[in-house]
């Protein structure tokens, strides 16, 4: 198996899982994130107990990118420090834009690595980074829903072809 049918895979079956699907009881956090141009809507729930994120899941909705993300995430900071999340979502962020290439840096990323591919598809970028995005403002104390279309150009999505470097995360 090559490594992108491997990646293909992985994200598959992380859109699927169920294990990090569910409300956290007693979360400290929650937050709706919501990307309009492909439907996708996801509120993120974690719990920080002695700056140590201890439980987190995600209910909602959308496509196999955003749900596999959302869940490989979610995988990878449970039991982590709020610092350690944030260097994740620094990593994660810069692999989609493409500034970190370096196998032994996006490594840390575990399977979310798989999410790499993303990165060439500037239709999906949106779809991947929406949870990372959400995770990032929860934990800077934002709650509610989030829209991450309304802060951007109101364009349904098209807004990464236009932009100059095409991957632009705003
Ligand atoms: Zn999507």
């Amino acid at each position: 198996m090559d490594l992108k049918s491997l990646y293909t895979q992985i994200i598959t079956e992380n859109s699927r899982a169920t294990h990090n699907r569910h409300p956290v009881i007693g979360a400290t956090n929650s937050l709706e994130g919501i990307n309009p141009s492909c439907g996708d809507d996801i509120t993120l729930q974690f719990k920080v107990e002695n700056d140590i994120i201890v439980d987190a899941g995600f209910i909602g909705t959308g496509c196999a990118i955003s749900q596999a993300s959302a869940s490989l995430m979610i995988d990878l900071i449970k039991g982590k420090s709020v610092d350690e999340a944030k260097h994740y979502i620094d990593i994660f962020f810069g692999m989609i834009k493409g500034e970190i290439k370096e196998d032994e840096v996006i490594d840390e990323l575990e399977d979310a690595a798989a999410l790499q591919g993303i990165a060439v598809v500037p239709a999906r970028v949106k779809c991947a980074v929406l949870s990372w995005h959400t995770l990032e403002e929860a934990l800077e104390g934002k709650s509610g829903v989030s829209d991450h279309e309304a802060s951007e150009n109101d364009d349904a999505g098209s807004s990464y072809e236009e932009d100059g470097d095409g991957l632009s995360l705003n």
